[in-house]
């Protein structure tokens, strides 16, 4: 039957909605009527799951007070380590190689401070001139700790095209002088996928660490961490996963470096045996958790508790099957209606693409106003740039075509000219 539809039809957008195993999961989350969310590569939506596991907290508090510690369904003390085995399947890790804490840049922080040892000829940063300005930040301000200049030692391999990496340049930036390669999963604009395994097994031919940042790969693409070797990572959880503006952060590190000394210590990185003897001489826990500095933030993790539960029903393997799908069909629904209209899609159109599309237009600004105003909700970065996440949990192929179609509609009749060209505040 489908086949006798044409393909750029609503009703064709509806048979691919009836047959998606994972459709049950949108009704799981809040949506406003009417609202097509295509945001969630910055900020997830709330679940009701989420919110459930969030009074939750609030109740255990409520009822034991202190004693929430260690009392009720999810005992604050062992919560970090707790989401950390929930979190593991997303990465493909060991529960103990995984543990929820601060966020991604204070991760960053923490675990180049912990494995960056310059020592002889061996001292430069390799990183990307694409990055995510955080990260460009963390890695100066590590180097200039260390005594080094980061115009000369964090090394930016450059990007081509201005939109993606090729490996081999950043193979070849792997030299003798580098200690440690720092790079995303995902890049946030292009969406463009590394080859992740490929990259730490050049990185490690050649003596070097390599550590990635996850922000945009968690909950969008499966990984293999473990497998591949790489030794540490670091990510958001506010983005795919869905856990609340400011949620606590995670990161991974890989088996064969448990006993490192924490760069940036704390009571929370102790032996939990042990952290209440208040000893003055530090017995780090002797796995992931070791890298925890303080008391976590228990209220920003409970909605992980709800949403990672949902991840693990629907399995990373499936999400990454939709969003496939998903990113698939908006690709060639824009090429189809837009054709004329100015845009180029600038995200890897093969199997490299991530979770989002990055499309670009001179105008792209007040283009995202216009279609914000008719309750569909992109993402801009400036200057020309227009970020699209269809994500598996809860959108629809219906709600793609309708996006289209509405942008259409929006370049046809012109009806952006009427905002500004200008980036809001955040944005
Ligand atoms: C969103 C994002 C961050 C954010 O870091 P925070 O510490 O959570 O503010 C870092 N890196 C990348 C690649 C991101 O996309």
């Amino acid at each position: 039957m489908a086949a006798q539809l044409d393909r750029f039809s609503l009703e064709y957008a509806r048979t691919l909605d009836q047959s998606d195993p994972l459709a049950c999961f949108r009704n799981e989350f809040y949506i406003n009527e009417g609202t097509i969310y295509l945001d969630g590569n910055s900020l997830g939506l709330l679940s009701k799951r989420s919110e459930r596991t969030v009074h939750s907290l609030l109740e255990s508090w409520k009822t034991f007070g202190i004693d929430g510690w260690t009392e009720g369904e999810h005992p604050w003390f062992y919560l970090p380590e707790q989401l950390g085995e929930q979190m593991a399947p997303l990465i493909g890790a060991s529960p103990e190689e995984v543990i929820v804490t601060g966020s991604a840049t204070a991760n960053l922080h923490q675990l180049v401070s912990t494995f960056y040892k310059p020592s002889g000829k061996r001292t430069k940063i390799v990183t990307d001139d694409i990055t995510f300005p955080t990260d460009v930040y963390a890695l100066q301000s590590q180097l200039r700790l260390k005594g080094y200049d980061p115009e000369t030692h964090l090394v930016k391999v450059k990007s081509r095209d201005g939109y993606t990496l090729e490996a081999e340049d950043l193979i070849s930036a792997m030299t003798e002088d580098v200690a440690m390669v720092i790079l995303s999963g995902v890049q946030y604009r292009s969406g463009q996928i590394l080859p992740m395994d490929r990259l730490t097994a050049e990185a490690h031919k050649r003596g070097i660490l390599i550590g990635f940042d996850l922000c945009h790969s968690v909950g969008s693409i499966p990984h293999s961490l473990s497998e591949w070797k790489t030794d540490f990572a670091f990510w958001c959880t506010y983005k795919h996963l869905n856990g609340g503006p400011g949620a606590v952060g995670a990161l991974y590190v890989n088996k064969q470096h448990f006993g490192a000394t924490p760069g940036l210590a704390g009571w929370f990185s102790s032996d939990k045996s042990k952290q209440f003897d208040m000893a003055h001489e530090l017995t780090p826990a002797d796995h992931a958790g070791a890298y925890q500095m303080g008391t976590p933030n228990i209220l920003s993790m409970a909605p992980l508790l709800g949403s990672l539960a949902m991840f693990n029903e629907a399995g990373i393997e499936a999400v990454r099957r939709k969003s496939l799908k998903l990113t698939g069909y908006m690709m060639d629904v824009i090429s189809h209606e837009l054709a004329g209209f100015g845009f180029t899609i600038r995200n890897p159109e093969d199997e490299t693409r991530g979770g989002h599309l990055f499309i670009e237009h001179a105008e792209a600004a007040r283009i995202c106003k216009a279609l914000k105003e008719e309750k569909m909700i992109p993402d801009f970065r400036a200057p020309s740039g227009i970020r699209l996440a269809p994500v598996a949990l809860y959108n629809t192929f219906e709600g793609i075509w309708l996006t289209i179609q509405k942008l259409k509609a929006i370049m046809k009749e012109e009806t952006y000219k009427k905002f500004e060209n200008k980036r809001g505040v955040v944005a």
